[in-house]
């Protein structure tokens, strides 16, 4: 038992560590030292308030003890013997571990798209998902920033990856990792993408900090979390996604997107629009 509480509290300051510092950074860098320098990348020209960053730091705290007691309760009991999770890195084969981590990211994104979708539900959204919504224009912070709810089904993603994908511990580790950076980008405010990204086919695949900001500046629409693929899919990308990319990109590049397309790479090029 004293061992279970040493792990927990262990798994919630490394958690808590690896927040301060990959959202922490960032924040320091657009927010504080280089605003001005990345000013034509900020996707809400407006500001959000102190207040907002010390909430969203709060929740993120409390997010972060649910996921380090989830963590625990799944890797550190015998819980784990129920799982795929394997500790003989020569179980499966070295490549195998990039490939189930690209595969858990697959997975999360329609855990989490269906999830959100619930959680939208009028029955549901002012119990769990509001404080997640009360940022309207997120910052860096805001990407643990969750009810203690939604925490919950948030960090059920790692029961569902453990229980279907055999993952090697520091699968599991890299996983957790870019999620996080992937969300603190989500959760940027700043655009990060290259010029060329626009008319690339990843453009058409990937999500990107504008599609998450509208997400948070519309209340509906953009509900996937690492790819446009389910909202493409059923319809429920917000309408104005490209036209709020392209302002973006015009006001960073300073050119029309047919110009942007003509510096795309040819091999990622797509077909222009009729
Ligand atoms: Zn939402
Ligand atoms: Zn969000």
């Amino acid at each position: 038992m004293k061992e279970l509480w040493f792990q927990l509290v262990q798994t919630f300051a490394l958690s808590a560590v690896r927040y301060f510092l990959l959202a922490g950074i960032p924040f320091l860098l657009f927010y504080k030292f280089f605003s001005t320098t990345f000013a034509k990348q900020k996707i809400q020209k407006r500001l959000a308030a102190k207040a907002d960053f010390v909430r969203e730091i709060l929740y993120s705290m409390l997010s972060s003890v649910v996921f380090a007691l989830i963590g625990v309760a799944i890797l550190f009991t015998p819980v784990v013997n129920y799982t795929q999770i394997y500790q003989d890195i020569n179980a499966y084969p070295l490549w195998w571990i990039p490939l189930s981590v690209g595969l858990s990211l697959v997975l999360h994104d329609t855990y989490f798209y269906w999830m959100h979708r619930l959680l939208h539900h009028k029955a549901l959204f002012k119990y769990a998902h509001l404080v997640h919504h009360k940022s309207t224009n997120p910052s860096p912070w805001a990407s643990y920033s969750f009810h203690f709810l939604e925490a919950v089904v948030e960090g059920g993603i790692l029961a569902v990856v453990a229980f279907v994908l055999p993952m090697h511990p520091l699968a599991v580790i890299l996983f957790i990792l870019s999620s996080f950076v992937i969300n603190v980008y989500g959760h940027l405010g700043y655009e990060l993408m290259p010029k060329g990204f626009r008319h690339s086919v990843w453009f058409e695949v990937l999500n990107t900090s504008v599609h998450h900001n509208l997400h948070h500046s519309k209340f509906k629409g953009n509900y996937g979390l690492y790819f446009r693929v389910w909202d493409r899919l059923l319809g429920t990308e917000h309408p104005d996604y490209v036209k709020e990319y392209d302002k973006v990109q015009t006001a960073r590049f300073g050119t029309s997107t047919e110009e942007a397309r003509a510096d795309a790479p040819a091999q990622f090029q797509t077909r222009p629009q009729q």
